[in-house]
């Protein structure tokens, strides 16, 4: 499999100092055996950046991910963090769209085009979050949903800019519910959002890009859902919390 699987961590807003460094203590403690198309990103919180940073730096296939950055490039834009500062410190992933920004923040698919082009142009890789909700799931138009996520957010770009992407699908009826979807659920939408992207950059980009899957992924299940042949690892909130479960979910990439 020459496209990179991924082990996103998601931790949002939790931890305090000395647990983060603890969880990056227990994480590290032991060498963790990558193929060379593995990696692990993880997505922590801004003022544990450097923290997470100066494990990454002794770790080869590790890297950081900010949660978030700005729609904005620089200026007066009170406690927001942009691209450029996120690269001048030497994070490599920016999460981009998670459904927890989409629905409290009212990030839309526009402001998300912004996100995406600014992180680029800074060198950074946007993890770009998309994903149903329920409702959508029953009404069964899931595919056209998160396909004009995509669309509406990414297709504008360029197939240079495009090609660093990395797309994560989380249908949100399964973040932090413990309800997972199911393998195949996860397969069926990761193909589809292939063809989708060949039908606008071509099959070669389409088969360059890793397509996670989040959405309470965990040791248990991990090594099932990544074994698809679409899903190229994870984005896992939850389960990231905890040394030993997301060391199961390292050990679930193919
Ligand atoms: C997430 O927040 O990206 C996520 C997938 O959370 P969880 O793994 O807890 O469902």
């Amino acid at each position: 499999m020459n496209r990179k699987q991924i082990a996103a961590a998601n931790w949002k807003m939790n931890l305090k100092w000395a647990q983060a460094e603890s969880l990056l203590n227990d994480l590290f403690k032991q060498p963790i055996h990558f193929s060379p198309n593995q990696q692990v990103a993880l997505g922590v919180p801004f003022p544990y950046l450097s923290m997470a940073l100066s494990y990454a730096k002794n770790h080869s296939h590790v890297e950081v991910a900010a949660q978030n950055s700005a729609q904005y490039a620089s200026g007066a834009y009170t406690g927001e963090t942009s691209a450029e500062m996120l690269q001048s410190m030497g994070v490599h992933y920016v999460i981009l769209g998670h459904s927890e920004r989409r629905e409290y923040f009212g990030e839309t698919n526009a402001v998300l085009a912004e996100k995406v082009k600014l992180a680029l142009q800074n060198g950074l890789a946007p993890i770009f979050c998309c994903g149903e909700s329920l409702t959508i799931r029953e009404s069964g138009t899931q595919n056209e949903y998160v396909a004009n996520q995509l669309k509406e957010s990414l297709f504008d770009l360029s197939e240079f800019d495009f090609k660093k992407i990395v797309i994560a699908y989380e249908p949100i009826w399964a973040i932090g519910t413990g309800k997972t979807a199911t393998a195949e659920q996860a397969q069926e939408m990761h193909a589809y959002l292939r063809s989708a992207i060949a039908a606008q950059y071509g099959e070669e980009v389409a088969n360059s890009i890793s397509i996670l899957y989040g959405g309470s992924v965990k040791g248990a299940n991990a090594k099932e859902i990544f074994g698809q042949p679409d899903v190229d690892g994870g984005l896992v909130g939850g389960a990231s919390l905890k040394a030993d479960e997301f060391l199961q979910v390292i050990a679930g990439l193919k």
